[in-house]
């Protein structure tokens, strides 16, 4: 074999890029994944790596509760399970007007055949976070749903996909795509790959590589920050988040609090680079402490941001290139990507072998967001 010709080019080395490529070689494919810096780099290793279904957007729902099967049967993907505790998300309501809005969706989810999401009185509440503070009125919990380790997510991925065959190229940009006969050629740092089949999964950039095959699809990026703290007993098991507060609260294996939920810093596509705004992360330890009162008076050790790219419907798009045959996008997850690590690789899969996939992705294809030549590919927010 020409070692610079294979079956399959992914073009981003993060979660999505590597679960694409492990189950397409699983397959027999032979795939290369190319990878600008290191797996991981970005929106992959700065994750809080939340699975999540609860308040999942109906156009992606569907998606979503096939991925949430797939963490529950995560050893038979990657050899192990990749931290993920199932002990559910909730999200509570302080007020009498963001209980309605719970009470609201779940009704709508039921009469949509949905019975993933619940909702819960106080004592329930009470008994699930002992202690919450006892201003919050009820909630909604998915309990199927919960975290996983991102770090150990990508190492089992990376390990899995490099025993099936992938070849990972890091520290390789990704240049330009051209068209050769029925193939495309992948220009980067380091040389030529040809293959058939290109997967575009470079993440907050993803919109640069559609652009390289004459896909202008607008896309802003998003760059979420989170805080960690200090190691605490253990108090908490399920996901915390709050209705109409940016909140994401939860506990590691470890001990440390891990908290987000959308704050944003400061994005830089050109640089590489997201700041955190002190101001806005102390907007999301205000809404930690009003929750959790004990935790008024820990120390935290840690902030980050990441980048990512975000959508105008804040929905991803998973498919086929409207304009270049062989070509398929998985990008703009919106800040919600990586509970559908498991789901979009298979379904970029069946797109790869079979020209066609069953799996829930009719709302999330390119065109919806498509505008004429002309407007701005990229916007930073
Ligand atoms: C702080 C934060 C918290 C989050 N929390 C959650 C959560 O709780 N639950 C949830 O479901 N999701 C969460 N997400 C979202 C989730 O992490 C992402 O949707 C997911 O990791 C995206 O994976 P990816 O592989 O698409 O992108 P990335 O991991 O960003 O990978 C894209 C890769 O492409 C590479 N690349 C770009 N351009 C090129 C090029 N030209 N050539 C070669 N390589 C290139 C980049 O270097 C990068 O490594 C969070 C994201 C962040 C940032």
């Amino acid at each position: 074999m020409n070692a610079r010709s294979c079956d399959v080019i992914v073009i981003g080395g993060g979660l999505h890029g590597l679960s694409a490529a492990l189950q397409v070689a699983r397959h027999g494919k032979r795939v290369v994944v190319i990878e600008r810096h290191w797996v991981g780099r970005h929106a992959s290793g700065a994750t809080a790596a939340g699975v999540r279904t609860l308040n999942r957007d109906l156009g992606e729902l569907d998606l979503s509760l096939e991925a949430m099967d797939m963490w529950h049967d995560m050893p038979s993907l990657v050899g192990d399970d990749c931290g993920f505790h199932a002990n559910g998300q909730i999200c509570v309501a302080e007020t009498p007007k963001a209980l309605a809005a719970l009470e609201a969706r779940v009704s709508g989810l039921r009469a949509s055949g949905y019975t993933h999401e619940e909702l819960i009185g106080p004592d329930e509440l009470r008994r699930l976070l002992p202690e919450l503070s006892h201003h919050c009125l009820g909630a909604s919990i998915a309990r199927r749903d919960g975290a996983a380790d991102p770090h150990r997510a990508l190492r089992a991925f990376r390990h899995s996909a490099e025993a099936a065959g992938v070849t990972i190229v890091e520290h390789c940009a990704v240049t330009g795509l051209e068209r050769a006969g029925q193939d495309w050629r992948a220009l980067t740092e380091a040389g030529a790959w040809t293959a058939p089949y290109v997967i575009n999964a470079a993440g907050a950039w993803s919109a640069r590589v559609a652009a390289m095959v004459g896909d202008d699809i607008p896309l802003a990026t998003k760059s979420s920050m989170m805080m960690v703290s200090e190691r605490l007993r253990p108090f908490i098991k399920p996901v915390v988040a709050i209705m109409g507060r940016s909140l994401s609260f939860k506990q590691s294996d470890q001990g440390t609090l891990v908290i987000g939920g959308g704050l944003q810093g400061i994005p830089d596509l050109d640089r590489e680079t997201s700041t955190a705004r002190m101001q806005v992360l102390a907007k999301g330890a205000h809404a930690a402490t009003d929750l959790f009162p004990a935790v008024r008076d820990i120390r935290i050790v840690r902030v980050w941001a990441g980048l990512e790219a975000k959508t105008e419907d804040m929905l991803p798009i998973v498919g086929p290139s409207p304009n270049a045959p062989g070509v398929f996008h998985a990008f703009g997850f919106s800040g919600h990507g990586f509970e559908l690590v498991p789901v979009v690789g298979a379904a970029l899969t069946d797109l790869v072998l079979r020209g066609h996939t069953d799996r829930a992705i009719g709302n999330l294809q390119a065109q919806r967001l498509m505008r004429p030549a002309g407007a701005t590919p990229e916007r930073s927010s």
